[in-house]
C-alpha cells in the first residue's frame, strides 16, 4: 500500500513538472541572441526622390546597421551598439541629428538626446545643447557619471564642460539644406492655408534612434534629434523625455520619431512597453495598438526590440528611414511601406 501511494505521489510530481516544462516552452518563444533596429526619422519623404539620393539614404542605413550589428555579434553591449550607431547617424548630415540638425525659428540648432539602459532602468537626457558634436554620447555620460537624469540648455553645456565629449562651434551644425527648409517653413507659415500638403509636412520631421538586445539579454534605447524645423524658443520635444520618445526596460526597448507634441502627450514609448506588460501581448500587437489606435494617422513612427530579440518598426506617416537585423540573419532596410 505504501509503495503504491509513493508511486502515485511521484507520478503526480513528474506530470506536474512536465506540464510546467511544456508551459515554459510554449510561453517563451525562442530567443535571438542579439537584435538591433534603427531609424533615421519618420515623415513624408516623396517616392519621387532622385534615385541617387534614395541610394545614398539606403547606403547610410546599411552602414549604420552594420556598425551596431558588428558590435552585438562580437558580444558588445546593447548600450555600445546603440551609441555607436546613433553617433554614425549624428555625423551623417542626411539625418536630423548632430550634423544635419534642423533650425529653430531663431536660426539656431538646438539638439536633444536620451539614452536608457533597460537592465538598470537608468537613463540620461539632454535638451537644447548647441556645442556638443554627438549629443547621445553626452546623454550616456549623464546616465552613467552624474547623479541626475536630465540636463537642459546652459546646464547641459556646463555638464558637458566636465566631460571629455567632443565640442564644436555652433556653426558646425549649419547645413544649407536645413537652412533652406527653415526659410521655406517660415514662408509657408505666413501663407494663410490651413491644410498642409505632404510636401509641406516633409520638412517638419526627422530624428535618429536605435534600440538593441545584446547577447547578455540586456535591452537599451537611444534617440537623438535637432527637433522640428522652426521650433520656438526653448521648445523641448518628446525625444529627451523618458517614456515619451525613448524608453527601455527588461521587456522591450523603444525609440520614437514624428510629431513630438503628439508623441509626448501619449507617453508613447512607455505606453508600448506597458501595454505589452499589462496585457501580455506580443511586441507586434503592442506596436499596432500604439501606432493604429493610440496615435492618429500622420503622427509618428517607432522602432522596438523585445527581450526575445524580435524587432518591430512601424509608422503612420508616409515614410520612415529604418533598418533592423538579428543574429538569425533576418534583415530589413526600408524607407516606405
Ligand atoms: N520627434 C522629434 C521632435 O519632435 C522630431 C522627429 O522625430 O521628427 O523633436
Amino acid at each position: 500500500m505504501r509503495r503504491i501511494t509513493t508511486f502515485f505521489i511521484l507520478s503526480f510530481f513528474l506530470i506536474l513538472s512536465g506540464c510546467q516544462l511544456q508551459e515554459s516552452q510554449v510561453g517563451e518563444p525562442p530567443q535571438k541572441e542579439w537584435s538591433i533596429a534603427l531609424h533615421g526619422g519618420a515623415g513624408y519623404v516623396s517616392k519621387d526622390m532622385p534615385e541617387d539620393r534614395k541610394e545614398a539614404y539606403m547606403q547610410s542605413l546599411e552602414e549604420a546597421l552594420a556598425i551596431g550589428s558588428e558590435i552585438l555579434e562580437n558580444g558588445g553591449t546593447a548600450l555600445d551598439a546603440i551609441e555607436k550607431t546613433v553617433n554614425y547617424l549624428e555625423d551623417n548630415e542626411m539625418f536630423n541629428a548632430g550634423k544635419g540638425a534642423v533650425f529653430t525659428a531663431e536660426g539656431k540648432n538646438e539638439l536633444d538626446a536620451a539614452i536608457m539602459d533597460g537592465s538598470t532602468l537608468n537613463a540620461g537626457a539632454i535638451t537644447g545643447v548647441t556645442t556638443v558634436k554627438n549629443p547621445i554620447s553626452l546623454a550616456r555620460k549623464v546616465m552613467t557619471d552624474s547623479k541626475h537624469v536630465f540636463f537642459a540648455a546652459d546646464g547641459a553645456e556646463t555638464y558637458a564642460d566636465q566631460t571629455d565629449v567632443e565640442r564644436v562651434d555652433p556653426s558646425y551644425f549649419y547645413t544649407e539644406r536645413r537652412y533652406e527648409s527653415l526659410k521655406r517653413a517660415q514662408a509657408e507659415e505666413q501663407s494663410s492655408s490651413l491644410i498642409e500638403t505632404d510636401d509641406q509636412k516633409a520638412w517638419k520631421y526627422g530624428t535618429v534612434g536605435a534600440v538593441a538586445k545584446d547577447k547578455n539579454g540586456n535591452l537599451a534605447a537611444a534617440t537623438s534629434t535637432g527637433g522640428m524645423t522652426n521650433k520656438r524658443y526653448g521648445r523641448v520635444g518628446d525625444v529627451p523625455i523618458i517614456g515619451s520618445g525613448t524608453y527601455a526596460n527588461d521587456l522591450v526597448a523603444v525609440s520614437a520619431t514624428g510629431w513630438g507634441e503628439k508623441i509626448m502627450l501619449n507617453v508613447s514609448a512607455h505606453t508600448l512597453a506597458a501595454y505589452m506588460e499589462y496585457k501580455g501581448v506580443t511586441l507586434q500587437e503592442s506596436m499596432n495598438y500604439l501606432v493604429d489606435d493610440v496615435l492618429e494617422p500622420g503622427d509618428a513612427g517607432f522602432i522596438a526590440v523585445d527581450k526575445y530579440g524580435n524587432f518591430s518598426m512601424k509608422t503612420n506617416t508616409g515614410s520612415m528611414f529604418r533598418a533592423a537585423a538579428d543574429s538569425e540573419g533576418n534583415k530589413e532596410v526600408a524607407i516606405w511601406e
